[in-house]
């Protein structure tokens, strides 16, 4: 009788503890899928939030466009090697008269014009392929990787005409509108040399104080 009751206890203990082991097991792989599933949010967070830093690390906050930084990040890394493969056009661009723009209509007009000419260039890049940079104040810099010169002096041409057609107004620009000057040096890929970016900058430098030494809203070119 008592090993009988004894035995139903038993059985009923063990049915017991069972049905506790099923429902703790139950229990721990949900509070695993829940723990999983705050993990990877957490993860998808700060992978979000770290390509934003560093969005934030090679962009200029103004205007949108690459950082003086990245330039120089570019040089080091990687635009020697892709200048080997395709020939570069290295343009630099300044706007003209642009402390008669801001003195004219206020520092704030000045932080538009320059936003809505960075976003003007943007829009006429090959995306992925072309960079835009700011390189400090009112001068930018443009790397376009192409195997012709002619071409790349057409798309820079087309950037030159659509920052005229904003059509600011400017007391000192030609036909009364801000306009942009461009010093181009051409890099071809058969030279046996990648000339150091400073070298490529000085010399983009020159043919643009050319441009606007010749009147402005124009392209030189050198070719090395
Ligand atoms: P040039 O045609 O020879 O280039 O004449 P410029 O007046 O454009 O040349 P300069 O270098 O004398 O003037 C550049 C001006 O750009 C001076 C400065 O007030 C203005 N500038 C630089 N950075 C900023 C900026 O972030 N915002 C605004 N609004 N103006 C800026
Ligand atoms: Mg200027």
């Amino acid at each position: 009788m008592n090993s009988n009751h004894y035995g139903v206890a038993g059985v009923c203990r063990s049915a017991w503890t069972i049905r506790a082991r099923r429902l703790t097991h139950q229990l721990l792989g949900k509070i695993r899928d829940r723990e999983r599933a705050r993990l990877v949010r957490r993860i998808r967070d700060l992978e979000a939030e770290n390509s934003r830093l560093t969005q934030l690390a090679f962009t200029d906050d103004l205007t949108g466009a690459y950082n003086r930084r990245h330039f120089d990040d570019q040089f080091r890394h990687d635009s020697a090697l892709r200048a080997r493969r395709h020939s570069l056009a290295f343009c630099l661009f300044d706007i003209d008269h642009f402390k008669a723009y801001n003195d004219s209509y206020g520092h704030g007009a000045g932080d538009d014009a320059l936003r809505l000419i960075a976003r003007v260039v943007m829009s006429q890049l090959r995306q992925d392929q072309d960079l835009l940079f700011r390189m400090g104040g009112d001068e930018f810099c443009v790397l376009l990787f192409m195997d012709s010169a002619a071409m790349a002096l057409r798309i820079i041409d087309r950037v030159r005409h659509k920052v005229r057609e904003l059509g600011l107004p400017h007391p000192h620009g030609r036909d009364g509108v801000l306009t942009v000057s461009f010093g181009v040096v051409w890099h071809d890929r058969h030279s046996a040399v990648m000339a150091p970016h400073r070298q490529l900058y000085l010399d983009a430098d020159r043919v643009l104080y050319e441009a606007k030494r010749s009147g402005r809203d124009q392209i030189k070119l050198m070719a090395i």
